[in-house]
């Protein structure tokens, strides 16, 4: 019979991993068997019978090694999970996804050798930049980083600890890598920690049951400028599937590739889009919310919130399953320019776009579809 392709994802209920296992085991896909890995299951359940879901805590060593050592042959592995007890603290931050990255590699690298043949890291396209700069609200004004660019701020960056990682496990091995750098990823998932289109739904949903104007929120830069890359989590998927298995791509020096759309976008064109779909106007005043803070507004909303999950008949969440204020706070601040380039992926074949909007349509419409929020206001 035809070798199967034995893929793990470790983040399968996230963003990007739930469209990696889907793609894989599509009826186009016949030849992968997948595995699932997450600390909980997804709300929504994958089913194929290609497909097993293995609840697992990556970062209990004991856990990750009982489990992932009863995978037979694995081939393929993708790492789209990662881990912040506190998010901002960046020497724990490496440290705890270095462990994650760590507990998984180590019985996978014992008991597979000789199988495995690919490990598709993905990190972000603040690779590029410095985090502490950021974290100091300094305005940088960046250029189109392409994927040679040199690392800032070594020790401060977690996407740096993991990619050392893989490549010292790796080493001198039949082993092929690729590093992915999305930027802002859209998606459909209840086990995200920075979801975008999940917060901007649970967000248009509570306006529009409580009548409160669909405020922005952001600064002036934000809106205007054309700011940053989209990363539609669907096709951030076929990238890492492409990356994994096309041969003339495969390299075991790593191969680094930004994942985005294509075209930049502005909030300023995608805010009516998501108001339009959302049964909201945007108001005149969208912008003119000087000291608006997602946290503060929408603080207490829980009780309304479980009104509507029981009112619509809504798979059970709450809010934070969906939204993170503190994230919109900081995208909607973000004092940077922060855009990829895809020539070298263009150049290396892969060459499938999306727009910003459609994408966040999509998703939306996908939200709509798992009943995670209601189907038209
Ligand atoms: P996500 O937050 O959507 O999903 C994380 C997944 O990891 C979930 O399945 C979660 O259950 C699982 N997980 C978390 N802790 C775990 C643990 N201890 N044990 C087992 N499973 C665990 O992930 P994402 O947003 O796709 O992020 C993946 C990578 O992409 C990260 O490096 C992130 O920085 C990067 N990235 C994300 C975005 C974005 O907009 N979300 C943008 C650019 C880059």
């Amino acid at each position: 019979s035809a070798a199967k392709n034995v893929a793990i994802i470790f983040g399968v209920t996230g963003l990007v991993g739930r469209e990696i296992a889907r793609k894989l085991i599509s009826t186009t896909n016949p030849k992968w068997k997948v595995y699932g890995v997450a600390r909980e299951p997804d709300r929504v359940p994958l089913q194929s019978p290609n497909y097993h879901f293995i609840p697992c805590d990556l970062l209990n060593p004991l856990e990750a090694r009982t489990k992932l050592s009863l995978i037979p042959d694995p081939t393929h592995l993708f790492w789209v999970t990662w881990a912040a007890q506190h998010p901002l603290d960046s020497q724990q931050c490496c440290d705890q996804n270095r462990a994650m990255m760590f507990n998984a590699l180590d019985p996978l690298l014992h008991c597979s050798a000789g199988t495995l043949k690919h490990v598709s890291l993905q990190t972000g396209l603040k690779h590029y930049v410095s985090l502490r700069e950021i974290a100091n609200s300094k305005r940088i004004v960046g250029q189109r980083y392409d994927e040679g660019c040199p690392r800032v701020e070594e020790g401060f960056n977690f996407y740096y600890a993991l990619e050392d990682l893989l490549k010292e496990r790796l080493q001198g091995g039949r082993v092929a890598w690729s590093v992915l750098r999305p930027g802002l990823v859209t998606g459909n998932s209840s086990r995200s920690m920075y979801n975008l289109i999940g917060s901007l739904c649970v967000y248009g949903t509570i306006c529009r049951r409580l009548n409160l104007p669909f405020v922005f929120g952001g600064t002036r830069d934000c809106w205007e400028e054309e700011y940053m890359d989209g990363s539609d989590a669907g096709l951030v998927a076929e990238h890492h599937i492409w990356a994994a298995t096309e041969e003339r791509v495969r390299s075991t020096d790593g191969q680094a590739l930004n994942s985005v759309n294509g075209p930049g976008f502005a909030w300023r064109e995608i805010w009516p889009v998501i108001g339009e779909k959302m049964g909201l106007a945007v108001p005149e005043e969208a912008l003119a919310a000087e000291g608006f803070r997602f946290a503060a507004a929408m603080e207490g909303m829980e009780e309304i919130w479980g009104g509507i999950v029981a009112e619509e008949g809504l798979v059970e969440t709450e809010i934070g399953d969906l939204a993170n204020w503190e994230f919109l706070d900081v995208l909607f601040r973000f004092p940077i320019k922060l855009l990829g380039s895809r020539e070298k992926s263009d150049r290396l074949g892969f060459t499938a776009r999306r727009e910003m909007a459609e994408s966040v349509s999509f998703w939306i419409d996908a939200m709509r579809e798992d009943m995670l929020i209601p189907r038209e206001n």
